[in-house]
């Protein structure tokens, strides 16, 4: 649009300027926000104790302020869908089997951290866990920042037993202990830093658009594939020191891309484009998974 013949005339007058003086502060502008993006982004990495890889978190949020955004989105959540009796049976089972998760988490997460050469931080100790039955077709599930969690009717037939339904709410409650949620807040101030920066320096919207698809592309989309493969790891490793059977995660994984075949995708599989990646890396995992049966499965009940 500014390359319109009168702009263009309008502009020659300040051509000398926008070559010189503008030209510069358009850089200084430029290099201001990425001295701010960049001490962004190296005060605020810290080690992973799951994983043990960097990752990006914004020091300035605790746990108490993870929860109480958990928080508002489930009671947002559950206002609008139709939760089940807590009473009810199928509520009572998907209880008990989020209690022996939970339950796991502290061993697991010390486990993982030796690992990796890391202290546990014990970060969820102050989550206030909770989970509820929602009556809907969707064969998904969540766990929100803070321990707030909700499995749909929809993947009870899907899962088909206790087993599977371990490895998916354990894949969920994986990524709140990762903190999934708080690193994709730190990417989206990342982000805005970009954008700010952007618009300071008189990209126009085309061009901005195009910075933020490349980012899309090239850096978040693998980023959020990243945090599936890591939910599904550190998910496998609860669910199986938990006394479940890891195994039922291969076939869990196949019925589930047939199910979803053709229809949106659940969250957990949405930003995996390849099922067979998926499955392979669990395969892969499944010998640490019965190892971790052996070590931290004893004495708990087998059966739900
Ligand atoms: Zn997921």
């Amino acid at each position: 649009m500014r390359q319109d013949p009168s702009g263009r005339q309008r502009g020659a007058g300040q051509a000398g300027r926008r070559g010189g003086l503008f030209g510069n502060f358009r850089w200084i502008i430029l290099l201001g926000f990425a001295v701010y993006g960049g001490c962004y982004y190296l005060s605020n990495r810290s080690v992973d104790p799951y994983t043990g890889q960097k990752v990006l978190i914004d020091n300035s949020l605790d746990a108490e302020q993870e929860k109480a955004l958990g928080l508002q989105a489930y009671q947002q959540i559950l206002s609008q869908e139709h939760p089940l009796d807590p009473h009810s049976q199928v509520a009572r089972q998907v209880r008990e089997i989020a209690r022996r998760l939970i339950a796991k988490v502290d061993v697991v997460e010390s486990a993982l951290a030796a690992e990796h050469g890391q202290q546990p931080r014990h970060f969820s100790r102050d989550f206030d866990w909770d989970v509820n039955v929602i009556q809907s077709d969707q064969a998904n599930a969540f766990c929100l920042p803070g321990g707030k969690m909700a499995v749909y009717t929809g993947l009870l037939p899907v899962a088909q037993n206790a087993d599977a339904v371990a490895v998916v709410m354990g894949h969920e409650i994986a990524h709140a202990l990762l903190r999934h949620g708080a690193q994709r807040m730190a990417q989206q101030k990342l982000t805005q830093i970009g954008q700010m920066a952007g618009a300071a320096s008189g990209m126009d919207a085309q061009q901005q658009q195009m910075m933020m698809a490349a980012m899309g592309y090239g850096y978040l989309l693998p980023y959020a594939r990243s945090h599936e493969t890591q939910a599904d790891e550190v998910g496998l490793m609860l669910a199986a020191a938990a006394c479940f059977n890891p195994q039922e995660a291969v076939p869990l994984w196949e019925r589930m891309d047939s199910a979803s075949g053709g229809q949106a995708p659940p969250e957990f599989s949405s930003t995996h484009p390849n099922p067979g990646t998926r499955i392979q890396n669990l395969q892969a995992l499944m010998p640490k998974a019965m190892e971790y049966r052996q070590r931290f499965c004893r004495g708990a009940a087998a059966g739900v």
